[in-house]
């Protein structure tokens, strides 16, 4: 967030100016109830580079007010995923350590005729709540007296009542035109077992009463989120000021992160994964961190994809092809050049004898100096889009019948012949090499039609090439994500890579000359190494 001005920024500086306050503190509070995604990355993003800016610190701390939905693994994923994201926290808390402190504000609330147990049914509340254009209507239990509220709410934590049967509710004004101030739920009665706290807790406070406690006990001095709770804004600052908070903290909105043919919400995820459209959560084609690391997108593109997108104020929608400009801009100074045969053809050359040649050649020349060893043999593989019996047009620079070109790094080879299969399908060209023209050599007797990539057959290690396609059919305007779905998606490809490749690890990455970024995914095998392209050397979008 270097030099780059936003409204958020402009009042931390402010508040660091007028004395407000003296440390900038941040949290970032998911609920542990799925995993993260790339609209998860902006909110962490924003809250950790605005507090490191000023010299501050970031909470993580885990928004576990719901029982019924949050468990333990994800606790554990959303940490992973954050550090990978290069973050670290300054501490990590859940929301459930504060739950007495809760509790005792709320009694604070009770005693000062702030709240009162309502023994209305959800359906009676949500009736009497009124809507935005009419009033709502008092709860008949709104006028019980303290003793007996403080008597009631105590039983509710004691697990004297059933599920549903009390609420706890603030007292505020059932005909605010707000609708979030019209006496809102405070406490409910789950018995579900709680990550964290077990069975110690039968009473659970609802998120616009928890949340700001948590922020205020933190001592948090911005609390940023996402814009649709700007109207909870005056709520919150109800609870801090009523419950007696000695720290207030300042709610401050941004937009959410959308990028085009994607959808985040943690529902829609859980629909693909449970009916089983993708592999899991971490499927390279999903918007989660983990699908986006396992398709070997890294943390620093993210980050400058995020930083670059800005922080309005209102939800934007962001385009595939910016997000993939930063993912290969950042590839491009970090990933080294190879050799991949994606779809392989046969090239035997016939005038070659004897052991495969070694050949020396750099890595990435624009990285370092570097080099790998490649092989040049009697049997190789070209790709067999590079190949036809006949020139198809005057701008083809592949290799045809009769036609030279030279192989990257190595030697002009010709092709002199093909050998069909049964079905009339090309399963081998015959050519012949030319040792005079070896790569390096200042050779200028004559020009090749182009040149190709190529892998020496003998020494070449199998591999999978998966190539993805957005998940939401782009020329469907409906709504019905699951009728959208892109069935076609994944495409397929076993061919080679470099001999060099043979010890590649889980998540290393490599540009394939010609073919595109790719990262080494966790499905591969001692027979075959498995790479998902993570983005075309170019775009495709314009
Ligand atoms: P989802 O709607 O995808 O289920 P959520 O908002 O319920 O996400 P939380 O765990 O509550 O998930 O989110 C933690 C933080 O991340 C919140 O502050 C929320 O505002 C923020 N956040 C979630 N999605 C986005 C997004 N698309 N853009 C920006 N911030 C987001
Ligand atoms: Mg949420």
């Amino acid at each position: 967030m270097k030099n780059q001005s936003n409204f958020i920024k402009t009042i931390m500086e402010n508040d660091l100016e007028s004395g407000k306050h003296t440390k900038i503190i941040t949290r970032f509070p998911p609920e542990p109830n799925g995993y993260l995604h790339i609209g998860h990355a902006r909110a962490i993003i924003i809250n950790f580079e605005l507090a490191k800016h000023f010299g501050g610190y970031t909470n993580l701390r885990f928004d576990d007010t719901n029982p019924e939905k949050e468990e333990l693994k994800f606790v554990k994923s959303i940490q992973r995923d954050i550090e990978w994201l290069g973050y670290e926290p300054e501490a990590v808390y859940f929301a459930s350590d504060y739950f007495q402190e809760m509790f005792d504000r709320a009694i604070i609330l009770i005693k000062k005729g702030l709240a009162f147990v309502c023994d209305l049914t959800a359906e009676e509340i949500s009736e009497y709540r009124g809507t935005v254009t009419t009033p709502g209507r008092n709860s008949p239990y709104r006028d019980r007296s303290v003793e007996e509220n403080l008597e009631l709410f105590y039983g509710m934590r004691d697990g004297k009542y059933k599920e549903g049967e009390r609420v706890l509710r603030a007292k505020i004004d059932m005909a605010s035109p707000n609708m979030n101030m019209r006496d809102p739920v405070v406490y409910r009665i789950s018995y579900e077992e709680h990550h964290n706290t077990g069975n110690k807790w039968v009473i659970y406070p609802m998120y616009d009463f928890a949340h700001p406690l948590e922020d205020a006990i933190e001592g948090i001095t911005h609390s940023l989120c996402s814009l649709e709770f700007e109207d909870h804004r005056p709520l919150y600052d109800w609870f801090v000021k009523h419950t007696e908070m000695p720290k207030i903290p300042r709610q401050i909105e941004f937009g959410r992160l959308n990028i085009e043919k994607t959808v985040m919400s943690k529902r829609y995820l859980r629909t693909l994964v449970e009916k089983k459209l993708v592999s899991g959560w971490d499927d390279p084609r999903l918007p989660t961190l983990q699908g986006l690391r396992r398709r070997g997108y890294t943390p620093n593109a993210i980050r400058n994809f995020i930083l670059a997108s800005g922080l309005s104020k209102t939800n934007g929608s962001a385009s595939i092809d910016m997000l993939e400009h930063f993912v290969r801009e950042d590839l491009q100074q970090t990933t080294n050049r190879l050799m991949a045969v994606k779809q392989p053809l046969k090239v035997t050359i016939t005038n070659y004898e004897g052991e495969p040649e070694k050949i020396e050649v750099p890595l990435n020349e624009e990285l370092s100096d570097e080099t790998r060893t490649i092989y040049f043999g009697k049997h190789i593989y070209i790709e067999q889009d590079d190949f036809a019996v006949e020139r198809p047009n005057r701008k083809y620079k592949r290799l045809y019948l009769g036609a030279e070109v030279r192989l990257m790094n190595a030697y002009f080879i010709k092709a002199n012949d093909v050998v069909y299969d049964d079905n009339g399908n090309i399963i081998e060209v015959l050519a012949t090499y030319d040792i005079e023209t070896k790569s390096g050599t200042n050779f200028t007797g004559r020009k090749p039609n182009g040149t190709i990539h190529w892998l020496e057959a003998t020494t070449a290690i199998p591999a999978e090439f998966r190539r993805f396609s957005p998940l939401l059919d782009d020329n469907d305007e409906s709504n019905d994500y699951i009728a959208r779905f892109n069935h076609d998606s994944i495409h397929v490809d076993h061919g080679y890579v470099e001999n060099y490749l043979k010890d590649v690890k889980v998540e290393e990455k490599f540009q394939f000359i010609r073919q595109g970024f790719y990262s080494v995914d966790y499905d591969s095998t001692d027979k075959e190494i498995v790479f998902n392209q993570i983005v075309a050397l170019k775009s495709s979008y314009r």
